[in-house]
């Protein structure tokens, strides 16, 4: 059954999806005004009640049902992302099979993570009993990118309708029939309505959600986007999660596989045409081994052909400012291996590597989002991994490296590490995915994107009335000195 994704245009004002590639009209889709934001997380908020009151095992059940929906119709989800997105079938093929592996994975283990939990009293209150439960928070608003548009709001989306909450989905502008597509399979596969409702519009839509009655926020996007949604939620107290961009090194060590380094560094910086938030950006190549790396790099980027290897720049505005750090490094001297700053062929950007850029030039200090690569070298790991700390970002880092790896990883100041390989913790459902500094804060993924979206509500009660009655005007002198006596001994 291929999903009916028709929206009710009656009254509302519209905006239009073209195609990345041939920039041909693909659809009209609602731009949400304020009202029917509100309306949306209104109706979100009548099924709390109901979602919250299932068990963790029924929502297991409904949450693997969509799981089931997706894998069942992957290629109908995967052609739609190849259409709004430009990216290659494969790739896109990929993307949902992992937001799958999220989806049935918070299904599988809310339960382990967010059931009530007794804690120790301690000495002082031995005769208290002490609990820990994890309350849903209501309404959470997901609001995400183009770039993987499955893949990273379901990290979010799965995630808090594991733990209980109702979702409001505000899908990038670029990428809004794969927003409807997600609302649409969970209504077929859990037979429910507004429990998952996708709100499509453009950046007003996602204004007007940081501004609703929902109870959290889990922001996916850029950088700068992020510091206008923590500042329109902080006006409500809304808690966020911010899953922003980075400037992602990779690292060479001088013990490093170098064949196995460069044609993961020249993946992780091209796959999807560069446009991936833990994309390599920056690599820092030990001086003994980077001409050997550099003339790998080299080979395997030749081989590398726009619109068969990668899509078309999803965002057409992109292109200037990939066009903008290409050129500031060409004014600044900066060699160009292969390809230049003619690289932007519309829709496509050609695979380009810059050499020895300067640690000042805009494209090694902000994101570019493209298929470019800096390559610098250094002449110690530890100059390597001073430079690589020094972006104002801190998304994630690979390290390429026999013997000095660990080493490297517990120095990076980021998010993820991976070692002798690049992306692959993003697959892993178990361990969490975020960053720091300018890339964010909050979780997604793992315990600590479930525990993101409850909050810890500490219950005590007696077991037994003890000797020691310290909250009442009754107290007695001796309590107070059993107490001190007590402390002193615990810890004097
Ligand atoms: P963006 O910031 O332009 O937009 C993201 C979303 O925010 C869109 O849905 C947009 O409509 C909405 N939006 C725009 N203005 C808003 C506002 N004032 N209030 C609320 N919502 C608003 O980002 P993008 O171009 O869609 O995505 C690319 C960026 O996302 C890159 O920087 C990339 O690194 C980052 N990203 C990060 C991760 C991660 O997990 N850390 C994953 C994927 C992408």
């Amino acid at each position: 059954m291929i999903l009916d994704l028709t929206q009710d245009f009656e009254g509302k004002s519209r905006f239009s999806k073209n195609s990345p590639v041939s920039g041909e009209l693909l659809a009209e889709y609602i731009n949400f005004s304020e009202n029917d934001v509100a309306e949306a997380v209104h109706n979100a908020q009548s099924m709390r009640a109901m979602w919250r009151g299932l068990s963790f095992y029924d929502r297991k059940i409904l949450l693997l049902q969509w799981a089931k929906y997706l894998a069942n119709n992957l290629e109908e989800l995967a052609n739609l992302v190849v259409e709004e997105t430009g990216k290659p079938v494969a790739d896109a093929t990929l993307e949902v099979s992992l937001a799958i592996e999220h989806i049935s994975w918070a299904a599988k283990n809310a339960k382990e993570y967010l059931s009530t939990q007794s804690r120790p009293s301690g000495l002082l209150l031995f005769n208290m009993e002490s609990k820990v439960q994890f309350m849903p928070l209501g309404v959470v608003g997901v609001i995400g990118p183009w770039n993987y548009p499955v893949f990273t709001p379901v990290g979010s989306i799965a995630y808090a309708l594991a733990a209980g909450n109702t979702v409001v989905f505000k899908p990038s502008e670029f990428t809004p029939g794969v927003g409807l597509w997600l609302e649409k399979s969970f209504e077929v596969a859990t037979s429910t309505k507004n429990v998952l409702i996708t709100i499509t519009g453009l950046a007003e839509t996602g204004k007007y959600l940081t501004e609703s009655a929902v109870n959290k926020i889990a922001f996916t996007g850029s950088s700068r986007t992020a510091k206008k949604v923590a500042a329109s939620c902080a006006e409500k107290m809304i808690p966020v999660i911010l899953e922003c961009g980075g400037k992602d090194p990779v690292i060479v060590a001088e013990d490093a596989n170098v064949a196995l380094a460069a044609e993961y560094a020249l993946w992780s910086a091209m796959a999807n045409a560069g446009q991936s938030c833990i994309g390599a950006e920056r690599i820092y190549v030990h001086e003994q081994v980077a001409d050997k790396f550099i003339e790998k790099l080299k080979s395997f980027a030749l081989e590398v052909k726009p619109g068969v290897s990668y899509g078309p720049a999803t965002m057409p505005s992109q292109l200037k400012v990939i066009e903008k750090h290409l050129k500031a490094a060409e004014a600044e001297g900066v060699k160009f291996l292969v390809g230049g700053p003619n690289s932007i062929q519309e829709p496509y950007v050609l695979p380009t590597i810059m050499l020895e850029v300067p640690a000042t030039s805009v494209a090694m200090t902000e994101e570019t989002f493209g298929p470019t690569i800096a390559i610098n070298r250094v002449k110690s790991v530890q100059h390597a991994v001073e430079l690589a700390n020094e972006s104002n970002y801190g998304l994630a880092a690979a390290v390429f490296s026999k013997k000095y790896a660990q080493e490297i990883a517990d120095q990076l100041e980021c998010g993820m590490v991976s070692i002798n390989s690049v992306f692959s913790f993003a697959g892993v459902p178990s361990i969490p995915f975020g960053g720091v500094k300018e890339s964010g804060y909050g979780r997604i993924h793992g315990p600590e994107g479930l525990l993101e979206f409850v909050s810890a509500k500490s219950i005590i009660s007696p077991r037994f009335q003890g000797p020691l009655k310290l909250t009442t005007f009754k107290r007695k002198n001796i309590a107070e000195r059993i107490t001190t006596l007590i402390i002193k001994k615990l810890h004097g």
